[in-house]
């Protein structure tokens, strides 16, 4: 959600800057802008992509060694150009950056309308940037202090960039809530919302905590201290990222590069972890906490969008395998209901980007009542990781693509391992039960590779859809979140009204909706409830709907009434979700680019949402 970037070197800022809001598009955003000190502070900002910010800034002065730039995703005040940041103070001396909310802006900005400050724009960014110069000219402190001072005032979040005419040679950020990451190579600095803009300049690293601000001098030292004043040592670390991996690589868009990246990133996220020949399941990442764990009276995982339908999956397999009773919950539900936590259940905190605003809320609720709280992130050094007692990241590496598909499958294989773990310590599952499973597991990447095989077939089948405005998918057992989560990602990309049910409560009220125009998903491989869900189908086709089924190879009995079959490998019922899954990441994606949908930065949606 929203993208910072900034430079103070010894390089053109500019295209530095232009690079970087590039790297970041795939957050999502609205409008983008860039402010770069010259002797003058000079601010552009439009409306829409980064490339309307260059061509907008085609043949204007853009030269300058420090800048900071954004890409907005509107809280405040619709995306127009005005509302586009950087934001000036009212002296026109200092440009404000800033990714978050500022909760109390109303009262703030009040205060200020009532000391003569006037207010271009409906942001509450702009609050800010008033509240700042208000501080420095009244009490006449550094920037970095005022900056300081005022953030002691706000509520909300934020992570924020500052240059000042004034100051020339200095870069001040700070974050709470929102992530930032400064970059430092030699005799240049960068700062960004993630590792993407950095990589490719530099590979050491410092990730800002909570309330703490930095400022960046040129030729020095970065100095880092906490809105409470106090000075922090700054704890530089090695990226690990590789600039290969944030490229299309020859892929269309990234959306697809990642789908077919998935028996990598599975087999990734497996990897030193699972040993079938030696029965072991190992996750170093809880490793002091796995006994906690098996102790559990009751797990909770608490997550957002498709990471919670990763936890769907996750509550199946501790059930199944471990038997330990789970509650899946949304996150942003979780931290505003009154839920009934102890110090002995564990918390299970799902994110890709380990940032997302709500569930780190819920994680910190939890974490105030005594639970042990455990993280499933794929960024590593994100918020959600470092405020958790412990977890395993997915090693999907980054994804790029809003939609999420490369990081569900590997949620689901990590879900699947603390599952087999626990099942493994508390002795419920059967020695030969467990080996079995394990050797399936480890062949799922080479099965994933087999499933991507039918891509073209999928793209033929999508072209029948293009024009379709309205999806039902159905699954059960283990096939329900997959259901879920395949029209979770029609509906984003595709922009096409999709609902995803579990199969046998299509005749509580969804059945209302099935006719001939009606495409109807289901998966319907050959375990669990497979008579069950074919019953369903035949209600469907009474009805004269379409279905598209998702099948174990081989299958006849689901062939003979399905207008579409899409088949999939033969595997263990509770691994499935692994590789059904895939078929309608696919269609998804194939029916959106016939569409004409911007796949990667889908309309209105960022991917890593930052704000409640
Ligand atoms: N709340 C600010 C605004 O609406 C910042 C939004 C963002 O994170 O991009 O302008």
């Amino acid at each position: 959600m929203c993208g910072i970037v900034g430079y103070i070197g010894s390089r053109q800022a500019f295209p530095i800057l232009m690079k970087g809001l590039y790297r970041l598009e795939y957050r999502g955003y609205d409008s983008a802008g860039i402010a770069l000190l010259n002797g003058d502070l000079k601010l552009y900002k439009t409306k829409g992509k980064v490339a309307d910010l260059e061509k907008f800034v085609f043949g204007k002065d853009i030269t300058g060694t420090v800048g900071i730039a954004h890409t907005r995703w509107a809280t405040h005040g619709e995306p127009n150009n005005v509302n586009a940041h950087p934001h000036f103070s009212q002296s026109r001396n200092l440009a404000i950056i800033h990714n978050g909310i500022i909760e109390n802006y109303l009262a703030l900005k009040k205060e200020l309308i009532s000391r003569g400050y006037k207010f271009e724009s409906d942001t509450d960014t702009e609050v800010l940037i008033h509240l700042i110069d208000d501080i420095r000219n009244n009490e006449g402190v550094t920037l970095d202090e005022a900056v300081r001072i005022a953030l002691n005032e706000v509520v909300g979040a934020y992570a924020i960039a500052i240059i000042s005419k004034n100051d020339p040679d200095m870069l001040v950020a700070a974050r709470k809530g929102s992530p930032l990451v400064v970059g430092i190579g030699i005799d240049e600095f960068f700062l960004a919302s993630d590792a993407a803009p950095i990589v490719e300049h530099t590979k050491e690293v410092i990730y800002l905590n909570d309330e703490e601000i930095v400022c960046i001098r040129r030729g020095e030292q970065i100095k880092i201290k906490t809105i409470k004043n106090k000075n922090k040592t700054p704890y530089s670390q090695k990226l690990e990222m590789n600039l290969s991996e944030i490229e299309k690589g020859g892929f269309d868009h990234f959306m697809l590069k990642e789908i077919y990246e998935q028996p990598r990133s599975i087999l990734d996220s497996m990897r030193g972890r699972l040993n079938a020949r030696q029965g072991k399941v190992k996750l170093g990442g809880i490793i002091d906490y796995e006994q906690k764990m098996a102790n559990a009276q009751r797990i909770i995982i608490v997550a957002c969008g498709t990471s919670w339908h990763a936890g769907l999956v996750g509550e199946y397999l501790f059930e199944d395998l471990a038997r330990i009773p789970v509650e899946v919950e949304y996150a942003s539900e979780f931290r505003y209901r009154n839920p009934i936590i102890t110090e002995d259940d564990i918390v299970i905190a799902i994110s890709q980007s380990g940032e997302t605003a709500d569930t780190l809320a819920a994680i910190e609720l939890a974490k105030s009542k005594g639970a042990t709280i455990i993280g499933i992130c794929n960024v590593v050094g994100s918020s959600i990781a470092r405020a958790t007692h412990a977890g395993s990241y997915t090693h999907a590496g980054p994804e790029i693509g809003v939609a999420s598909t490369k990081a569900f499958t590997a949620q689901v294989t990590i879900l699947t391992l603390m599952a087999l773990r626990l099942a493994q310590m508390r002795g419920t599952i059967k020695k030969t039960r467990f080996y079995q499973i394990l050797n399936e597991l480890e062949s799922i990447p080479d099965k994933v590779s087999e499933t991507l095989k039918i891509d073209t077939k999928i793209k033929e089948l999508a072209s029948l859809f293009i024009g379709t405005r309205n999806f039902l998918y159905l699954g059960r057992g283990y096939n329900f979140p997959v259901a879920m989560e395949g029209a979770l990602k029609l509906k984003e990309i595709s922009y096409i009204h999709a609902e995803g049910y579990p199969a046998a409560e299509m005749k509580h009220g969804p059945i209302a909706l099935i006719d001939q125009e009606m495409p109807v998903v289901v998966i319907a491989t050959n375990k669990g409830t497979y008579d069950k869900v074919i019953s369903n189908i035949q209600e469907v086709k009474a009805r004269r709907g379409i279905i598209i089924a998702i099948v174990t190879k081989g299958d006849v009995a689901v062939k003979d009434l399905a207008d579409y079959i899409i088949e999939v490998p033969e595997t263990e019922e509770l691994l499935v979700p692994l590789l059904a899954t895939i078929p309608l990441q696919l269609l998804s994606y194939h029916i959106a680019v016939g569409r004409n949908c911007n796949v990667d930065q889908p309309r209105n949606l960022a991917k890593s949402v930052t704000v409640e």
